[in-house]
């Protein structure tokens, strides 16, 4: 029943985006626990909230009526719900927040359905400062009843949260966005390249163009770390290169395919294989300078 509102929320994956929404959903207080693979982030986090603690794994998730997932790709996904679903209570909801292909969230779905237990695949967008903020933009397939008893959830870590439709929907939304957030790096990072070559003050550069008709969030945010060859910040390459394989795959599903994409993969790729994949998708324009490099590349 929608009025049976979640509020009893088990964080499961405290990376760079899990660790902050949890730290929202306490603020709300919303927050029944967290968990993490690596299990000194776990115990952190329990300390800096004061959060309380259970025997074991199984007694708090019994008591969570939701989990929220944050992961980084389908398998572990799939792992972590074997980890969860047989401990948790009939009518509780999984609420994915990683991101992951469609169908991965529609099996998913299938198997807790057997258990009685909902999900919803609610990627996000906005970057660890949206996390932060609580201001992220969440993309939701699922029950409609599910997403309605998950408002305060959603309402604790994002500000834009959009019912788009059945399960996978969210996935699919997410990763429409992914192919935007790969053409606006190409962009970003191939213009900014081509800055520092024509010798202009770079500073002035990214305030006068994000005024303009070429603003946008990723030159607001990352255009001043990349000039300064800060890419410790954001969002790991290698996920967004994950990220292109579903949009990838999804289009090859369609008979189609899309040079952004399949550059885009190619590009990642390179960065990944010269040990650069932790870092953020502006260290593209590691590759953009050297098409300016007369000398040969690193
Ligand atoms: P991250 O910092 O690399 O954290 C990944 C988390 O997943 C860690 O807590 C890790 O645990 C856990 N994990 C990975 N494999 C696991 C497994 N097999 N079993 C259990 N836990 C596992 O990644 P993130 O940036 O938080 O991203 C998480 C998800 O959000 C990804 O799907 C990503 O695509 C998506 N996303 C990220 C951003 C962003 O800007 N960062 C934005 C939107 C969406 P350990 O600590 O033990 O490694």
């Amino acid at each position: 029943m929608s009025e049976n509102k979640l509020n009893k929320t088990v964080v499961y994956g405290l990376g760079a985006m899990g660790r902050p929404m949890a730290r929202n959903l306490h603020q709300q207080g919303l927050l029944l626990g967290v968990k993490n693979r690596t299990e000194g982030k776990t115990k952190a986090l329990i300390n800096e909230l004061s959060l309380e603690t259970f025997d074991n794994d199984q007694a708090m998730l019994e008591a969570a009526d939701s989990v929220i997932t944050c992961v980084s790709a389908d398998q572990d996904l799939h792992q972590v719900i074997e980890d969860v679903m047989d401990h948790l209570s009939e009518g509780a909801v999984v609420i994915d927040c990683s991101t992951v292909s469609p169908k991965t969230a529609r099996e998913v779905a299938e198997k807790l359905a057997g258990k009685d237990i909902g999900f919803l695949d609610a990627p996000v967008s906005g970057g660890v400062e949206g996390a932060k903020k609580g201001t992220l933009s969440i993309m939701i397939g699922g029950e409609r009843d599910d997403y309605k008893r998950a408002s305060d959830v959603f309402a604790a870590i994002g500000s834009q949260i959009t019912h788009m439709g059945k399960v996978g929907q969210g996935q699919a939304t997410k990763a429409v966005n992914q192919v935007m957030v790969a053409g606006v790096a190409q962009a970003v990072c191939g213009a900014l390249a081509f800055a520092e070559n024509c010798n202009l003050d770079m500073k002035k550069t990214i305030e006068v163009l994000s005024a303009g008709a070429a603003g946008n969030w990723f030159l607001d945010n990352r255009g001043h770390t990349m000039v300064k060859d800060e890419f410790n910040v954001g969002f790991k390459l290698q996920l967004l290169h994950k990220d292109l394989h579903i949009c990838q795959e999804a289009m090859a599903d369609m008979d189609a395919r899309m040079p952004l994409v399949d550059d885009s993969i190619a590009d990642y790729g390179e960065l990944m294989d010269r040990g650069h994949g932790d870092e953020d998708i502006s260290a593209l324009i590691r590759l953009r300078r050297e098409l300016f490099d007369k000398t040969d590349s690193e």
